[in-house]
């Protein structure tokens, strides 16, 4: 473990589910992670729609699924924000923070290559932090190689030796809102505490 190596963990976190948690655990074994920053997104920049909940209940979410685990953290640096925000000012804030001897990686879930090209100034980003792509139940294995002529051999590289072989948990906000919406159980793909957080404030009952 290597106290300068921090991981970041973007998303919307709509709500947050076990699927989030067991890949950044086996991303920060792989990487050598002692700190795993979670960072909720005021909206992404790429999706069509706004999360269904507010900024403030999905950082509650975030920080109960989390609470039990030393390494993880969460921070409210990009629901603070006025307007959301790139993943590269994020990363660039944080390398601020922590100094420039800090790795950043910033972990991904392979659903997100395809969107690659559209991610605000990306080969800046590939440079400047690790871009970390970890397996993801449906999607296929992590592969750059469409992007050589756009990027350069030495991106691919980097991004291909950044790859992440995590588990496939077969879990997505998206399912789980759909699910809580016709009042069907999710407990198996929810932390507990969570679960009990959305009852209690009535979260996800309509689409
Ligand atoms: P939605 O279904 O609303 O799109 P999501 O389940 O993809 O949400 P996000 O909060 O958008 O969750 O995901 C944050 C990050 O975690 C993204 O990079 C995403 O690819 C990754 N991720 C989410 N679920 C998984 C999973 N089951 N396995 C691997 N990566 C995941």
């Amino acid at each position: 473990m290597d106290d300068k190596k921090i991981a970041l963990f973007g998303g919307t976190f709509d709500p947050i589910h076990l699927g989030h948690t067991i890949v950044a655990a086996k991303a920060a074994e792989h990487i050598g992670a002692r700190r795993v920053i979670f960072i909720p997104a005021k909206s992404s920049p790429l999706k069509d729609s706004s999360p269904q909940v507010s900024a403030q209940h999905r950082l509650q979410m975030v920080t109960l699924a989390i609470a039990n685990i030393n390494s993880f953290e969460v921070s409210d640096y990009e629901v603070k924000k006025d307007s959301p925000d790139y993943t590269l000012h994020t990363v660039r804030h944080f390398q601020v923070e922590f100094g420039s001897s800090a790795s950043i990686f910033w972990l991904a879930g392979a659903d997100s290559v395809d969107d690659f090209p559209n991610w605000y100034k990306i080969e800046e980003l590939i440079d400047e932090c690790n871009l970390c792509v970890m397996f993801r139940a449906g999607c296929d294995a992590p592969d750059f190689s469409r992007f050589k002529s756009l990027w350069g051999a030495e991106r691919i590289k980097k991004l291909q030796q950044n790859t992440i072989d995590t588990p496939l948990v077969e879990i997505s906000s998206t399912e789980i809102r759909r699910r809580l919406a016709s009042g069907l159980d999710v407990t198996e793909m929810v932390d507990r505490k969570v679960c009990q957080y959305i009852t209690n404030n009535g979260l996800y009952r309509s689409r």
